[in-house]
């Protein structure tokens, strides 16, 4: 086993891996900008090491600058947590040159699944079912035309480098195909510096459900069920739970297992997770993250797992600690994503929390790097917290994340806080009764 690892993250996510080392008795190194000099997960961390200045690309992407870190801390090994490095195949590269070890799949595993067009090709080689579309990339107008009426309307283009919802366009018809071909390559290129597009069927009202899986890189894999992410606002999640409302057990069984089959095929190594749109008891593979996800935490309360620590067991070449037959669902988990943002126009609130009370009790559990006094820096994601509760079953969890939300304080900024009172009330999300679109419909139709 490590006896050091350094994170190379910052805020919540950056306190969970402190957390699970602490509790397997490995040292931890923060790394930070010089923004976040006060920030939790440095005062956490056993060690800590400034990386750079404010901006993200000069800190916490800055690869030399995180092995210089490890290097000089005699850290052996680097969780990457999410976003930032953690999908970056020439960062596990550059780690297996100076012999650290990466908490996450092999680099060639990242660079299949970071290709959308590579990714579903290999999703349908592995058995996955995917979403009908091109094959392949789409170089031209006249190209885009014949796909999209042999297809029929409406269409998704969609960025082959994509990521984080953006570098997505919807045409409803061949008048707005044209527009929406070129915005989407003119915004893939400036986005992501490639201008390669796809298309896809554009399915009408289906909801996100994401499988988790986790290899061990000898050709075991496993599954731990869905989690439903179909609460989006402009793509990107706000609410997540397991299991899914709409997944019946035997649905359940039968995805699983074609992912998990997949996983230990491919002899893919660590946490990953397959998504999928889901229509009329159909599942389409969209793309799989090769990471560890925001909305881990929902699977590990029903599971009963600590998805970081399975991450470092295996990354330590010491296996996974559950086998299929030891995973079985109990209870229902929901998560809302806490950001520092007004609503209902969602635009950034950095500054200072005068006041902060995280909310507990049983089947609460608060993943947040917020304290009294602490001034979120706008350099960053929004994101201030997560809030996950479980309960016996989902009318318990709702009541609990009711309850949980009227006992957290954040003062000083503007959070979304007031967005999930708002939903909680709502007779659709009590039901558990939403496509990817509901939200979207919603804000529109309460907001204006
Ligand atoms: P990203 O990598 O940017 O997150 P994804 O491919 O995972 O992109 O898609 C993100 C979201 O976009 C999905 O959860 C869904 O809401 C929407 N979406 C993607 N593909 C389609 C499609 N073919 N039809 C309808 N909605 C889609």
């Amino acid at each position: 086993m490590f006896d050091k690892i350094l994170i190379a993250n910052r805020g919540e996510i950056a306190l969970r891996v402190i957390r699970a080392c602490r509790e397997m008795g490995i040292a931890s190194v923060a790394v930070h900008s010089t923004a976040d000099s006060d920030a939790m997960h440095v005062r956490m961390a056993d060690e800590s090491v400034c990386i750079g200045p404010n901006s993200s690309t000069e800190s916490y992407l800055k690869v030399s600058q995180i092995i210089a870190a490890c290097e000089v801390t005699g850290a052996q090994a680097i969780h990457p947590g999410y976003g930032f490095l953690s999908e970056n195949a020439a960062f596990v590269q550059a780690l297996e040159d100076h012999d650290i070890a990466f908490i996450g799949p092999s680099a060639e595993h990242i660079r299949m699944m970071g290709d959308k067009i590579t990714a579903k090709e290999t999703a349908k080689a592995l058995g996955i079912p995917v979403v009908p579309g091109s094959a392949g990339g789409v170089a031209d107008f006249e190209t885009a035309r014949s796909v999209a009426e042999e297809m029929g309307f409406p269409v998704i283009i969609k960025a082959t480098a994509g990521g984080g919802g953006r570098g997505m366009k919807v045409a409803t018809s061949l008048d707005d195909l044209e527009v929406a071909f070129r915005t989407a390559r003119s915004e893939a290129k400036s986005n992501f510096g490639n201008d390669e597009v796809y298309i896809e069927k554009y399915l009408q009202k289906p909801r996100h459900i994401e499988i988790q899986v986790f290899g061990d890189g000898k050709g075991r894999g496993v599954h731990l069920g869905e989690r439903d992410c179909s609460l989006q606002r402009r793509h990107q999640k706000v609410f997540e739970e397991a299991p899914g409302p709409s997944i019946s057990p035997s649905e359940r069984e039968r995805i699983g297992t074609i992912c998990a089959n997949a996983i230990a095929k491919l002899g893919y190594s660590g946490a990953g997770t397959i998504e999928f749109l889901y229509e009329d008891g159909e599942f389409y593979f969209i793309e799989m993250n090769t990471r560890l996800q925001v909305e881990h935490p929902v699977t590990e309360a029903i599971y009963g797992v600590d998805l970081v620590r399975q991450q470092i067991m295996v990354a330590a070449g010491l296996g996974m600690e559950f086998t299929q037959e030891d995973l079985h669902i109990n209870g229902h988990s929901i998560e809302v994503r806490i950001n520092a943002e007004h609503v209902p126009n969602f635009s950034p609130c950095p500054g200072k929390i005068t006041a902060f009370h995280s909310p507990g009790g049983l089947g609460v559990r608060m993943d947040s790097a917020l304290y009294t006094g602490y001034k979120i820096p706008p350099y960053y994601d929004s994101l201030i917290g997560k809030l996950i509760v479980h309960g016996r079953d989902r009318t318990e969890a709702l009541a609990r994340l009711h309850r949980a939300l009227g006992e957290l304080i954040v003062d000083g900024v503007d959070t979304t806080v007031p967005l999930f009172e708002a939903l909680l009330a709502e007779p659709d999300i009590q039901s558990g009764n939403y496509s990817i679109h509901w939200l979207e419909h919603w804000l529109k139709r309460t907001y204006g």
